[in-house]
């Protein structure tokens, strides 16, 4: 749910005159409470859930529940997720020293324009007797793993275990939400309690599993060697999918609980950010968490923080790296590569910065940045007189079926009033290739030249090239390097070059790094090329200098 500063203020005084209620507005940009309506929250407070834990105002028969309510609301918070808000029935005090209520808690999640969470509206509701009774006689009946004695169950295995290893594992499905789109909730929802089902057959008693969110799922499992683990893991993977045929892939994050002295929601917290680490990676998926991965969230923590200041502070700087033709020795054209200038750090690869900007969406800002000075520099090459070469951008394939990219690039186009033939737009050759399909016919309509980046790096099939709408094949690093060392693998290379032409696709190598790999591709009929053998990427202004020679 999208809400406006506007909206906001409403809802903030209807409420505040709701006297049935509690409620408080938690701006997590800043990490402050403020509150309105009968709230026990000072203002000013940092973490408002923390702040509830340690002044008692939790039954300590709702911790657990509590904790993963509140670890999924840090969580939403830290990684930006997609998912909607959270509500939960915890028992809690109302007032200081007053008596335990059961109690509805809702999270209402308020969004920035880049999707993150930039305030939570909690609203603090005492059950009625006759919910307090249904929600009763449904968690006895229906389940005895619903969420209120998760953190029981874990606790009386745990120490039912004691000379055991003991797993955290959490799942979920990747990309649900392209699940629910394509199939439909109802087959979502159907999908989330075939699993429930399932699970409660797969685990047993020394097992206690819980959704906790959405289609987020915890077990807790004993288990003697590490094969046992992989093999349960396994196990629940190959029931879980291929529900009715329908397509959707698994992501486990594992936490090994090797202290047992700290509170189970961190191992909970650990398994979480294993699986988050795994996301978006093809060939793995299985998370193990440990400590390194954990600095290495922390690291991301304080870039992610940082990012949009940089952003507006100009950090972000486009270079160019020149193409050449192999023969004449003349420039083709540039690729536009983000670099970033941070005042301390100084210069941040793009290797460090992207994977994590993919992840938490801020690179469909970074990109469009890019995009934009792209244009701008085309515009400024016609204004001066200079006839302009084609500059390619990166397109990260993240948000390709979310996001209108080619709404947004036509009207880039038309802003500056550049043509069309003179931006082109680099993809990564991708195995889910249907859905980027549609978006790359749509860019070819609109007139732009499509070219499959990274060819050779990993999915390529020569079915792919007989399907493909992209117009030009860019030849990867690693393919020429690996290859060219053996008879055998400069064959391929020719053999790649002359057949994708054969059926009309143009081909650029990139990352030329020595003379004899430009010799050698000139001669398998491929003039086109990139990379240090030529030209690092460079500034605008030396790009500029080298172009005028
Ligand atoms: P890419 O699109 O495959 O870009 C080519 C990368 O190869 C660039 O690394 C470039 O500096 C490097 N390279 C070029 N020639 C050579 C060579 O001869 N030898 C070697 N060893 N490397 C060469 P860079 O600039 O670090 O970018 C890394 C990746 O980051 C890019 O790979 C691209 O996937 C991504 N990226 C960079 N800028 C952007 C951007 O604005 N948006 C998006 N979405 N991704 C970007
Ligand atoms: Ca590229
Ligand atoms: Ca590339």
């Amino acid at each position: 749910m999208d809400m406006t500063a506007n909206d906001c203020q409403k809802l903030m005084e209807m409420l505040a005159s709701d006297s049935e209620s509690v409620h408080f507005l938690w701006n997590c940009k800043e990490g402050i409470v403020k509150s309105i309506g009968g709230s026990y929250i000072p203002d000013g407070v940092e973490d408002p859930l923390d702040y509830m834990r340690t002044n008692g105002y939790v039954d300590e028969k709702s911790l657990s529940v509590f904790d993963v309510f509140a670890s999924q609301i840090e969580q939403g918070i830290i990684s930006g997720t997609k998912r909607g808000n959270l509500a939960s029935d915890i028992s809690l005090r109302l007032e200081q020293g007053g008596e335990f209520h059961r109690c509805h808690v809702y999270a209402l999640f308020m969004r920035g324009s880049d999707n993150r969470i930039t305030d939570i509206h909690f609203n603090i509701r005492p059950l009625s007797h006759k919910e307090e009774f249904d929600s009763n006689v449904l968690s006895e009946f229906t389940s005895d793993r619903a969420p209120k004695h998760f953190g029981d169950r874990i606790a009386a295995m745990m120490a039912a275990n004691a000379d055991r290893e003991i797993a955290f594992i959490q799942f979920d499905v990747e990309r649900f939400k392209i699940v629910n789109e394509t199939y439909g909730v109802e087959v979502g929802d159907e999908i989330l309690k075939f699993f429930s089902e399932s699970l409660s057959v797969i685990c047993n008693d020394n097992q206690p599993f819980c959704r906790l969110t959405a289609d987020v799922f915890m077990i807790v499992t004993a288990y003697d060697s590490d094969d046992e683990l992989m093999d349960f893991i396994r196990k629940i993977e190959s029931c879980l999918t291929g529900y009715k045929g329908y397509e959707y892939r698994l992501i486990f994050g594992v936490a090994i609980a090797e202290d047992r002295t700290v509170h189970t929601r961190r191992h909970g917290d650990n398994a979480s950010i294993a699986r988050q680490s795994i996301k978006g990676n093809a060939l793995n998926n299985i998370g193990f968490y440990n400590g390194r991965m954990k600095s290495e969230l922390q690291k991301k923590h304080t870039l992610e923080d940082y990012m949009y200041k940089a952003l507006l502070n100009n950090e972000f700087v486009m270079y160019l790296q020149p193409k050449y033709s192999i023969s004449s020795g003349r420039i083709l054209g540039a690729e536009a590569l983000a670099r970033w200038i941070h005042p301390e750090k100084g210069m941040i690869s793009p290797a460090e910065f992207i994977p994590l900007f993919e992840q938490n969406g801020f690179i469909i800002k970074l990109d469009q940045y890019i995009w934009e000075s792209a244009c701008k520099k085309i515009r400024s090459w016609i204004d001066s007189g200079i006839k302009p070469v084609p500059i390619s951008v990166n397109v990260s394939r993240e948000y390709l079926k979310s996001f209108d990219v080619v709404g947004k690039l036509k009207s880039l186009v038309q802003k500056y009033d550049i043509p069309v033939s003179m931006l082109e737009l680099e993809i990564t050759e991708t195995i889910d290739s249907e859905g980027v399909q549609n978006v790359v016919r749509d860019m070819k309509q609109a007139g732009f030249t499509m070219l499959m980046d990274d060819f050779g790096s990993g999915y390529s099939s020569l079915n792919m090239l007989k399907t493909t709408q992209f117009d030009v094949l860019k030849i990867d690093r690693s393919f020429l390097s690996e290859f060219m060392e053996s008879t055998r693998g400069r064959k391929i290379i020719s053999h790649t070059i002359s057949m994708s032409q054969d059926i009309g696709l143009d081909i650029i190598a990139e990352g030329v790094e020595t003379y004899e790999q430009a010799q050698f591709l000139k001669d398998c009929g491929c003039d086109s090329a990139q990379g240090f053998y030529y030209s690092k990427p460079v500034p605008v202004e030396a790009f500029d200098s080298i172009f005028a020679k």
